[in-house]
């Protein structure tokens, strides 16, 4: 390697310069040789990376006083061997700040190369009615990127560590120019993050990142309903370059249940009873989510009413109380009568007729279809 040019003369500025004065003359010649504006010219380029060198040095105290006293060899050990591309982005994002998208390499690609936060995942759990009524807490298997135990999510074996991209000089992007115009595409070495890894982990092919399946708990708290999103946070994806990890969403589905429908906080069940039940009142027991329940049932219940019993439906979700069991009533017409019941029903609608129940007749009238009973009495009537 050719003898190392004095660092003040690269710069071309004298040993008491300012920082302000170091930078201004870097930010020339940066602009000068950036190998974005000279394709191809590998002088240029030279330029380039010695001005960035010299630059690197004088820009910081520590490094200048050594380099002051000792020249180039006391900064070995410091630079490592050969110079060390991996602030570069840093540096170039300083001095040009803004001014870098006019080169294309500004802002855009530098936060390609910086900390990446993980993706968030979206998880769809299906849970029961009584889950969602009890509350429970369930653990769900998550397939999910997480930071490579092996690496350390480097992506690099132990001995090696990522190197700044050599096509595109960290910036992640390759540029071309011609006359005024300038064509950037992702640097197709390093997929535009900058860096290139010599000897990639084993355990993640240089990714960094592997796929595991992780057991989560999940807390699902009382009254969620289908569509509800519980966030946890952290529990996404590991994020990249020390960026943090997105999170988990568990999307709940609340399967439908063989007893209770849910109306808002209420569940709705059906009872069925007999007519003469509906017709004289009496007591039934009707299930709830965790066993029964007494329920009173008035005299003279009609077919198809809503009886409430108070609280035994869905917690409220993030406060107090609950919603109501709503039981329907069905009133069931009997089946299979014996002789001595048909005798008496019959008996009973011809009681009912006497009276002239005007109030029950429909009831009654459609009764005496059933039993043959309506005929009997129109014939009657018509005699
Ligand atoms: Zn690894
Ligand atoms: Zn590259």
């Amino acid at each position: 390697m050719a003898q190392k040019r004095d660092y003040y003369e690269v710069l071309n500025v004298s040993r008491n310069a300012g920082d302000d004065e170091i930078k201004k003359a870097y930010r020339k010649l940066a602009i000068k040789y950036h190998p974005d504006k000279n394709p191809d010219n590998e002088e240029g380029e030279e330029k380039f990376k010695e001005a960035t060198e010299a630059y690197e040095v004088l820009r910081d105290a520590e490094k200048r006083s050594r380099y002051d006293r000792f020249g180039h060899a006391g900064l070995e050990g410091m630079m490592g061997d050969g110079y060390d591309y991996s602030n570069f982005e840093d540096i170039v994002g300083d001095i040009f700040g803004d001014f870098g998208d006019l080169f294309g390499f500004g802002t855009s690609s530098r936060r390609q190369r910086g900390p990446k936060r993980g993706r968030s995942l979206q998880y769809d759990l299906q849970v029961s009615l009584e889950d969602v009524i009890l509350g429970t807490t369930t653990t769900i298997d998550v397939p999910r990127l997480e930071t490579c135990s092996t690496c350390h999510g480097t992506g690099a074996q132990a001995d090696s560590k990522p190197e700044t991209c050599p096509e595109c000089f960290g910036r992640g992007q390759v540029t071309r120019t011609q006359g005024f115009f300038s064509m950037s595409r992702t640097c197709p070495r390093c997929q535009g993050e900058g860096r290139v890894i010599p000897n990639p982990c084993n355990e993640c092919n240089g990714q960094g990142l592997v796929r595991k399946v992780r057991q989560i708990k999940v807390h699902i708290p009382k009254g969620v309903d289908t569509g509800a999103k519980i966030q946890m946070r952290g529990e996404g994806e590991a994020g990249v370059n020390g960026g943090p990890p997105g999170d988990l969403f568990v999307m709940i589905h609340v399967a439908s249940h063989d007893l209770f429908e849910r109306e808002n906080y209420n569940l709705v069940t059906n009872a069925k009873i007999s007519f003469p039940q509906a017709a004289l009142g009496t007591t039934i027991e009707v299930p709830t989510i965790d066993g029964t329940v007494k329920l009173t049932v008035p005299s003279g219940t009609q077919f198809g009413e809503r009886l409430r019993v108070p609280n035994q439906g869905v917690p409220h979700y993030n406060h107090y109380g609950s919603g109501d069991l709503i039981v329907e009533i069905q009133v069931e017409t009997p089946t299979n009568l014996t002789e001595r019941e048909k005798e008496l029903l019959r008996a009973f609608v011809q009681v009912q007729q006497k009276e002239g129940n005007e109030e029950h007749s429909g009831f009654f009238d459609k009764l005496g279809d059933l039993f043959n009973v309506h005929d009997d009495h129109d014939e009657k009537k018509d005699r």
